[in-house]
C-alpha cells in the first residue's frame, strides 16, 4: 500500500501518520526527515539542498524529488509507505506519479479536513516554556498552573508564528498549495477525505478504514 496523507497544520497529521504506518507496517517519511538526514550524512544530496537554504532560498523540487524516490525505491519500502505531508506541489505531484509509474503508482491519498476557524483556535492554543521548550496546549495538555510550565516553572509565552492572525496565514498559504493537489488526486480517482474534527481515536479509525477498502 503506497499512501499519501496530506493535512492542514494542526488536523494532527503527525499522530495519525505515525498510527497509519504502523497499521500497514510500513515506514513513514516527511520531506523534511529526509532534508535533515541527507544533510546531516553530508550526502550529495544534502549538500545541495543545504546550498539553497543557506541562501534562505526553497529547496528545488528536484532536489527533494530525487530525496524522497531515493528512499521509496530503497528494498525496505518495497511493502508499501506512507508519506508524510509529501508532495506539497503539482509540480512534485506529476513528478512523484512518473517515478512510481512502473510500481504502479500511489494506491490513496488520504485528506484529513479540519474547518479553517477550528484550526485557529488549536493553532493558536499553543504556548511553550520559555525556559525547557515544552508545548502546552488550551485544547488538550494544559499546565496545572495558569502560565506556568509544569516541568521547570518556567514562563509560558506563545510564539509570534502561533498568533492567531499568522496562523491565519500560515492556512492561507496551505490552502493555495494543497487545493489544487487534492484536485488533482481527486480527478484521479485516489482522494479520500477524512473528517478531522473528532478525537485522534476515531480519525485513526476511520484512515484505517480506508486503507483497508
Ligand atoms: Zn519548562
Amino acid at each position: 500500500m503506497r499512501v499519501i496523507l496530506l493535512g492542514p497544520p494542526g488536523a494532527g497529521k503527525g499522530t495519525q501518520v505515525e498510527r497509519l504506518a504502523k497499521h500497514l507496517k510500513v515506514s513513514r517519511v516527511s520531506s523534511g526527515d529526509l532534508f535533515r538526514e541527507h544533510t546531516q550524512k553530508n550526502t550529495e544530496l544534502g549538500v545541495l539542498a543545504k546550498s539553497y537554504m543557506g541562501r534562505g532560498a526553497l529547496v528545488p523540487d528536484d532536489v527533494t524529488i530525487k530525496m524522497v524516490m531515493n528512499w521509496v525505491n530503497a528494498p525496505e519500502q518495497a511493502k508499501g509507505f506512507v508519506l508524510d505531508g509529501f508532495p506539497r506541489t503539482l509540480g512534485q505531484a506529476t513528478a512523484l506519479d512518473q517515478a512510481l509509474a512502473e510500481k504502479g503508482g500511489i494506491d490513496k491519498v488520504l485528506y484529513i479536513m479540519v474547518p479553517r476557524e477550528d484550526l485557529v483556535v488549536r493553532l493558536s492554543g499553543r504556548m511553550i516554556c520559555r525556559s525547557c521548550q515544552t508545548p502546552y496546549n488550551i485544547r488538550d495538555s494544559q499546565p496545572k498552573k495558569e502560565g506556568k510550565c509544569d516541568k521547570c516553572g518556567g514562563q509560558l509565552y506563545q510564539r509570534e508564528d502561533d498568533k492567531p492572525e499568522a496562523v491565519r496565514k500560515r492556512l492561507e498559504v496551505y490552502t493555495n498549495e494543497t487545493e489544487p493537489l487534492a484536485d488533482y488526486y481527486r480527478s484521479r480517482g485516489l482522494l479520500e477525505e477524512v473528517d478531522g474534527n473528532r478525537s485522534i481515536e476515531d480519525v485513526g479509525q476511520a484512515l484505517a478504514r480506508l486503507v483497508a477498502a
